[in-house]
């Protein structure tokens, strides 16, 4: 036992009065009154949505606290090997509705609330998403914790809690203004933890030197130090008595480095900014996806996450008192993207500076216990960090880094002696001006498994950017693993309707929890009573998100046109300029076209969403484009219903969840090989939504899944855009005569000052086409015109959407995550049946 725990014989009256949680609806009532009555000292004189809201949360985070409690408890007894999923972003969006429905007591919370005054929805509605994430890759790392969770991992996340989350998005006249997201004013869901502190330190010197027993000593001496506090999130299963930790770091002057000289001689002020200046590291999340650009404060970021994470696991594990060669049975860190690298150096440097061990001996444990997930083969994306800065705030870390590269190059040397040209390929050090440390490579070098997301993506890492890497240490260190979605999320807790409707016909909601039994839907596809049922949740989902709309836009649009939407991060590959010119296209047909041959037109509503990176300007231009063209064509009396085009401001999860279940189309059309996986491919089609999408990524094993007669596929293949690039500047290259025509229409001013969109045509125009738009135009615009004609028959569309819903159980996020397990973490998970009995006799 922990010399702090309470004595045995007294443990008795501790267990006596341990709370043992709200399960009825009077429990919950008493819960939220106390709570708002004297946690947040209001009354029912002054208790408006958002003290409800405050009062709800904090009652089912005191459930999710003793369960937590437990969890780690448990944890900490079983004695096994924990995963620790280390991530610079989790998206997770908000957190209230999902306990609600983890812990199984939605009902009883609307139920209290009702009696209290007040509409759940509303309750739910107030509150502030956890916005700590770009796009894809921070949602997965959100997916990924619930899994965890709900297969009752033993698992923690780690990341920074930044005060400011991704940026909110405003549009003024047609362009994007960001707003910082201080998030942080009432957050219930964290616990500070102000005696779980780190010193991490910066910047300094070497020093090495032989001691009196002639050892080896190194010393990182001088630096400035900054401290780690951690925050933690609780993470509830779905269905299951398993609450994990998120733990999220927060920096703060050290208060031994707080300056009292300064203080005391007057220089107040110089003081403060130390103070501030060390608050700035965990201040703001990075708003670039799939952009790096190698600025100090983010690098700084980077280590001072890994640095107390890792502090963070040694202690636990020292805590066993097991020898350091069981590391790896006890320990398994994922790095989510190269972003967790330095996490590497850190374990190696811990163990070989601070432990004294064997600098193989070390390495050997360290390179058990890391796995790397590659997330991109985008060139821009790859992190690359200039020596100079490493040289200058990690210097020891520049030594164990370039000791690493010696030693892997020398291995490579001695199995491919005659081949010089691949030490260079291969070198951890770019030789480039200044020198560079490939971050991809460390990672590669510095774990035992590597994956790529989705099956194309990883055959792409390893006949691309990793190829050399793949002759060096063998096929089977590199694997795939597909992404996948959380069902709890994406399903239940977005579409409750659908989740109802599925669950009437399977019997119960098993299939939250293995997302293959929707396989049993099938048989219903001629059922013609539910697919009426289906076809109606489908509807009264558009109907509330034409509500968003009009309360957001002021544009009143038709929910029985067809919805069409591509909401995702604003990105020159993902293509969304390829979308609006095909909704020019379109406008351009409708206005070609006599009024009786209009009639016989689908009406369809095109809505845009994402955000794009403050500095990227191309992409700031394609939300403007989107827009203006949305200005005329709303406006156009002679298009009326049949043609809507809405872009919505500031898209993040809670959003997400509005538009998802109300799709009929989605669109997921980046240039095939450009990405990794998507996974708002598999959200819409779990919704109910067929999509239209290019080969690449997961559209492929959805495909495969689903069937080709349920998706509507087009464009290139990523086998052959190579040789199309180069076409572009060396063969005979001419803009599709159609897609020329939109350019003309965007010149002539028709969408404003024509000069604006000038990049945005030139790059297609002038500059080769790099994401192939011109190539797949018309094969994009016949797809649409396939996907009008097939919608007109409503009832062939609905077979497809509950046959598409059917095949999806593959991309659950709990696949994922088995896979995981077994195949690269080797972790178990803990059993809870005992657990699950003892909370059924309470
Ligand atoms: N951003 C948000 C807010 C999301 O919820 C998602 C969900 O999938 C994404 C981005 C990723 O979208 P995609 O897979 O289309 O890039």
């Amino acid at each position: 036992a922990v010399e702090s725990s309470i004595p045995e014989h007294m443990r008795e009256a501790w267990r006596k009065y341990s709370p043992s949680g709200f399960t009825t609806k009077d429990q919950f009532e008493t819960e939220i009154v106390r709570h708002i009555e004297t946690t947040l000292a209001r009354s029912l004189f002054n208790c408006d949505e958002l003290a409800a809201y405050s009062g709800t949360a904090l009652a089912f985070r005191d459930r999710l606290i003793m369960d937590w409690n437990k969890t780690q408890q448990r944890q900490t007894f079983a004695d096994q090997k924990r995963i620790y999923y280390l991530s610079l972003e989790f998206l997770m969006g908000r957190a209230l509705d999902n306990a609600m429905l983890n812990v199984g007591l939605k009902n009883v919370a609307k139920e209290g609330l009702a009696d209290l005054g007040f509409r759940i929805e509303d309750v739910i509605n107030q509150e502030h998403d956890a916005a700590l994430g770009n796009g894809g890759l921070g949602r997965l790392a959100a997916c990924f914790l619930d899994s965890m969770a709900s297969l009752n991992y033993p698992a923690w996340g780690y990341g920074l809690r930044y005060r400011y989350g991704i940026f909110k998005q405003e549009i003024e006249n047609g362009y994007q203004v960001e707003i910082p997201d201080y998030w942080l004013d009432f957050n219930p869901w964290e616990f500070a933890r102000h005696d779980v502190t780190v010193d991490v330190q910066f910047y300094g010197w070497v020093n090495k030197y032989t001691d009196d027993e002639g050892k080896q000593i190194v010393s990182w001496q001088d630096g400035e130090i900054v401290t780690a506090v951690a925050y933690d999130v609780p993470v509830p299963g779905y269905g299951t008595p398993t609450v994990n930790n998120l733990r999220l770091w927060s920096s703060k002057a050290s208060s031994g480095e707080f300056d009292f000289s300064k203080f005391n001689s007057g220089e107040y002020e110089s003081a403060v900014a130390d103070q501030q200046r060390a608050e700035t590291i965990s201040a703001v999340l990075y708003p670039n996806d799939n952009l790096e650009r190698g600025k100090e404060l983010r690098l700084k970021q980077q280590y001072f996450w890994c640095a107390a994470s890792l502090f963070d696991i040694v202690r636990r594990f020292k805590k066993t008192n097991r020898k350091w060669s069981e590391f790896p049975d006890q320990v398994a860190i994922q790095l989510n993207d190269t972003h967790p690298t330095l996490a590497v150096v850190e374990l190696q440097r811990i163990l070989v500076d601070k432990e004294g061990l064997e600098w193989q001996t070390a390495w050997d444990i360290v390179t058990k216990t890391f796995s790397y997930t590659n997330h991109t083969v985008l060139p821009e994306a790859l992190e690359k960090w200039s020596v100079p800065l490493i040289q200058n705030l990690l210097p020891r870390h520049l030594q164990i880094i370039y000791e690493i590269n010696l030693s892997f190059l020398q291995t490579v040397e001695r199995r491919f002696p005659k081949d010089r040209e691949l030490l260079g390929r291969v070198s951890l050090i770019e030789e480039s001006q200044p020198k560079t440390v490939r971050m991809a490579y460390l990672a590669i070098v510095g774990s035992h498994k590597v994956n790529g997301v989705a099956e194309l993506h990883s055959d792409l890492i390893k006949t691309t950017i990793f190829k050399d890497f793949v002759r060096i240490y063998g096929p089977d260190k590199f694997i795939n693993v597909t992404n996948g979605i959380t069902p709890r999320r994406w399903l239940h807790q977005a579409n409750p309707r659908l989740s109802e409707l599925i669950a009437s016909k399977l019997g119960s909601y098993e299939f939250l929890k293995d997302l293959t039994l929707l396989n049993k839907l099938e048989p219903f596809v001629d059922d013609k009573e539910f697919k009426k049922e289906w076809a109606e949740i489908k509807y009264a989902n558009k109907v509330r998100l034409a509500q968003h709309i009009l309360k957001t836009t002021g544009v009143s649009v038709n929910p029985k046109a067809l919805f069409d939407v591509q909401v995702k991060r604003i990105h020159e590959y993902k293509r969304q300029q390829l979308n609006v010119f095909g909704v020019i296209h379109r406008y351009l047909a409708i206005k070609s076209l006599s009024s009786e041959e209009r009639k016989k037109l689908a009406p369809r509503v095109t809505i845009f969403g994402g955000k794009a990176a403050p500095g990227y300007w191309m992409a700031k231009t394609i939300i403007h484009l989107i827009n203006k063209v949305g200005e005329v064509i709303n406006n156009d009396p002679d298009v009326g219903d049949l043609l809507k085009v809405i872009f919505l401001e500031d898209y993040n999860v809670s959003k997400a969840e509005i538009i998802i279940p109300a799709s009929d189309i989605s669109e997921h059309i980046s240039t095939a090989g450009t990405e990794a996986s998507g996974t708002s491919n598999m959200k819409f089609v779990l919704n109910g939504g067929l999509i239209i999408g290019t080969l690449d990524g997961a559209n492929i094993e959805i495909t495969r899944e689903i069937g080709e007669q349920n998706v509507f596929l087009f464009g290139n293949l990523s086998e052959d855009v190579e040789d199309l690039r180069h076409n572009h500047f060396y063969g005979d290259y001419q803009v599709d005569p159609e897609l020329q025509k939109v350019f003309d229409l965007i010149k002539s001013g028709k969408f404003g000052d024509e000069g604006s969109f000038g990049a945005l045509i030139g790059a297609i125009t002038e500059h080769g086409d790099y994401y192939l738009v011109s190539d797949d135009f018309n094969s994009y615009t016949k797809t649409q015109d396939l996907i009008d004609e097939t919608f007109k028959n409503q009832d062939e569309w609905v077979t497809k959407c509950i046959t598409s819903v059917a095949r999806m159980g593959f991309f659950t996020s709990d696949r994922c995550i088995n896979e995981y397990a077994d195949t690269i973490w080797n972790i178990e998970p803990l059993d809870v049946a005992e657990e699950k009995q003892v909370r059924a006799r309470t």
